[in-house]
């Protein structure tokens, strides 16, 4: 049942306190929400923004009952915040998403079989969880493989290349023998992800399709421009992340990341329940960001087709770029004066008290009219920064 809207004026709150619980509390605010953050680390970058945090365990039930007390609905910015604790929020608040398709996103086997069932396509894989599966793994052909661990990997950490079953073995042994997945190493022409919106009543909206340059594992630029994505192929990734959020009656905002493969086939790699680092260019180049419909899908407000106005090159800021001149022991803020003054240069930073190596501590999103002038700022500003210069229409 969609229910009545819970209006402006009312709280929200989200669990996790990172950067993108910081950008969902700008979004609910604008609207005229109030929020509320529950964090185990004071101070992080949504608690700064939010008009309250809580600060304690993600399963603190008495933190987690005064969240149901202060907002009359719960998100989540952290797909690890853990799926027992958003089921114990439902029963005493309204949580979106479901603790259920929150608890897919947590396990890569899970994640793999639910894409898998559902027609959508994912690399060849095999789980690897006992001394039984590994001897299976080794004789199948998953080779050069990365190994995986099911549980808590982001940007690329938890993963490791394996080229023999020898390799293999040694490497799961490295990652402590926990539950891992392993993949085939697929030949990718590029990477693509979709985020898209699901509505209470079932209505859905996406954003357009972005095209995802990685460096190391991590994501370093998005680009949102005309041509960057073969119509085909967004067609084939939106239908697909449409049954992926219809399976599990999904509420909220959903991004499901995919390989394209040199034949333009695509397989799906995982998903995140959650706005995501690929659609932060929303917040600048489209009329409805990523985060105002995850307040509008926590809220019950109508959902409408984001239309982008500009298009658009996001690069990531991680902390190394304070590093620059070599030690890792003094930080040095990179010259935001000089990229300033360049028209669509957009800098969001995310009050992380501390720069470290490989630390998300912010992104640049470059706007203007055409791709070719979008792509000529971005480079001056990578440039400028001292960003690893990979930034071109691929
Ligand atoms: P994370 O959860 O850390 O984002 P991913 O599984 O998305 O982990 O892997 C990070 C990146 O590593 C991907 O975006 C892609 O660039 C590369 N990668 C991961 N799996 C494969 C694969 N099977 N074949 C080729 N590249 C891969
Ligand atoms: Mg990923």
């Amino acid at each position: 049942m969609p229910g009545a809207p819970i209006l402006p004026g009312a709280t929200l709150g989200v669990m996790g306190g990172g950067q993108l619980g910081r950008m969902f509390v700008h979004a609910a605010q604008a609207l005229g929400y109030h929020t509320v953050v529950l964090d185990p680390q004071p101070d992080g970058p949504a608690a700064q923004a939010s008009d309250r945090q809580l600060v304690c365990s993600y399963s603190d039930a008495q933190g987690l009952a005064e969240m149901a007390r202060a907002a009359q609905a719960v998100t989540t910015e952290f797909e690890n915040v853990p799926a027992q604790a958003l089921t114990a929020l439902s029963q005493i608040s309204r949580v979106a998403p479901p603790a259920v398709a929150v608890a897919i996103a947590q396990d890569r086997a899970a994640e793999k079989v639910h894409f898998q069932h559902h027609g959508v396509p994912v690399a060849p894989f095999a789980v690897i969880d006992s001394a039984q599966s590994l001897s299976a793994a080794a004789t199948a052909a998953l080779f050069p493989g990365i190994l995986k661990t099911a549980r808590l990997g982001y940007d690329g950490k938890g993963q490791v290349t394996v080229d023999s079953p020898a390799q293999l073995a040694q490497a799961w042994q490295e990652l402590g023998g926990v539950p891992c997945v392993l993949e085939k190493r697929l030949r990718l022409d590029y990477e693509i992800s979709v985020i898209l919106a699901r509505g209470r009543d079932g209505a859905m909206v996406h954003l357009p399709v972005q095209r995802n340059v990685h460096r190391g594992g991590v994501l370093a630029t998005t680009l949102v421009l005309p041509g960057s994505v073969h119509a085909a192929v967004q067609e084939q990734a939106i239908l697909a992340a449409e049954r992926i959020a219809v399976a599990t009656e999904y509420v909220g905002v959903l991004c499901v990341e995919f390989f394209v493969l040199e034949d333009g086939r695509i397989v799906a790699n995982e998903m995140a329940p959650r706005p995501h680092n690929s659609g932060h260019y929303s917040i600048d180049a489209c009329d409805v960001s990523q985060f105002a419909l995850q307040v509008r899908t926590l809220a019950g407000l109508p959902l409408v087709e984001p239309r982008q106005h500009s298009p658009a090159v996001m690069l990531n800021l991680l902390g190394d770029l304070w590093f620059r001149a070599g030690g890792d022991d003094e930080a040095v803020e990179p010259d935001w004066a000089g990229i300033l003054d360049q028209p669509g240069v957009h800098l969001h930073l995310y009050g992380k008290r501390s720069a470290r190596r490989g630390r998300k501590m912010g992104h640049i999103t470059i706007t203007a009219r055409t791709a070719e002038a979008a792509l000529k700022t971005a480079s001056s500003v990578a440039t400028h920064l001292g960003l690893p210069p990979d930034v071109a229409l691929p």
